[in-house]
C-alpha cells in the first residue's frame, strides 16, 4: 500500500519510526514508552503542531484485524478535551472511557479492565481537567436530579478530602484543588474494586497515573502514581458499594501509623 509505505518512510525520516503503534502487535510498549508518547504528543497538540497520524485508510486496515491500544484513559465527558486530540494520537492508540466528572464506578471499572486485562495497555490514565463542571457543582453544592446524584455522589468524597486538607480555601479556590483530588478517588476507586488491577500494578504490568488537563493552554499536568499506591495494593478488595464519607480521607492521611515514610 502505497500511502502506507509514504507514511512509514515520512516517519523515519521524522525520527518516529519506532511509534509503538505502527510496529506491529509483537511488541508490547511498556509504560514509559506510552508515556512518553502521550507527553510528546500533548506538547505537539498544545503548541498547534499536531501531526495527526493513523488516522488513515491504512490504519482503518490495520486496525481492523485487532486494536492494541498503548493506553486505556479514563477521563471526562466534556467536549473539550477528547483524548486522541489533546494526545495527538490516532486510530487505536487509546482505549477510553468517558463519563461526567472520570469517575470510577462498576461500569468505567469493568472498562477499565477491559483495557489493561484484555487489551494490555501498559498505562491507566486517570485524566480530570480544569473547569469541570461535574466536580464544580459538587463543591458548590449545586441541586442535581434524575440519575446524577449517583453519578456525583462518586465525587463527594474527594470534595471532602480537598476541604478537609483546605479549610482556608473559599469555594471558587477550592475546585482546582477538588479536581486534583477527584483524579486520585477515582484511581482509588479502581484500586480498592478492581483485583485485576490491584495484581497488574503489583506484578509490574500496568501503571496508573493521575493528570489534569488544562482546557484553556491545552496542556496536561502529570500528577504521577497515587500517594497512598502501596497501601491501597496490600489493603484487599471491598465490595462494590458507593463511597463511604470514611472511604474520604484514607489517601490523604499516612498509609499505616508508624510506618514513617515521608
Ligand atoms: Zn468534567
Amino acid at each position: 500500500m502505497r500511502g502506507k509505505y509514504n507514511l512509514m518512510r515520512w516517519l523515519a525520516l521524522a525520527g518516529l519510526a519506532a511509534l509503538p503503534a505502527l510496529s506491529g502487535a509483537a511488541e508490547v510498549p511498556n509504560a514509559d514508552r506510552a508515556l512518553e508518547e502521550l507527553q510528546k504528543g500533548n506538547a505537539r497538540f498544545a503548541k498547534g503542531k499536531m501531526l495527526q497520524l493513523r488516522r488513515d485508510q491504512a490504519r482503518r486496515d490495520e486496525t481492523a484485524e485487532g486494536q492494541h491500544p498503548l493506553v486505556t484513559v479514563l477521563t471526562c465527558s466534556d467536549s473539550r478535551l477528547p483524548p486522541e486530540i489533546v494526545f495527538d494520537q490516532g486510530l487505536g492508540d487509546v482505549f477510553t472511557v468517558r463519563v461526567a466528572g472520570n469517575v470510577a464506578d462498576v461500569d468505567e471499572i469493568g472498562t477499565v479492565e477491559y483495557g489493561v486485562g484484555h487489551l494490555h495497555t501498559p498505562l491507566c490514565v486517570v485524566l480530570g481537567h480544569t473547569a469541570c463542571g461535574a466536580v464544580t457543582a459538587v463543591v458548590k453544592g449545586a441541586e442535581v436530579h434524575g440519575s446524577i446524584p449517583a453519578l456525583v455522589d462518586n465525587i463527594v468524597p474527594a470534595v471532602e478530602s480537598a476541604r478537609l486538607e483546605h479549610p482556608e480555601l473559599s469555594e471558587d479556590q477550592l475546585i482546582p484543588a477538588a479536581i486534583e483530588a477527584n483524579v486520585f478517588q477515582a484511581i482509588e476507586d479502581l484500586f480498592t474494586h478492581s483485583e485485576e488491577v490491584r495484581q497488574l500494578v503489583g506484578e509490574g504490568k500496568l501503571r496508573v497515573l493521575g493528570a489534569v488537563y488544562d482546557i484553556q493552554s491545552g496542556k496536561v499536568r502529570w500528577l504521577g502514581v497515587h500517594p497512598g499506591q502501596a497501601a491501597l495494593l496490600s489493603g484487599g478488595g471491598k465490595a462494590r458499594g458507593k463511597a463511604e464519607p470514611a472511604h474520604t480521607t484514607e489517601h490523604a492521611e499516612p498509609a499505616e501509623p508508624g510506618h514513617g515514610g515521608h
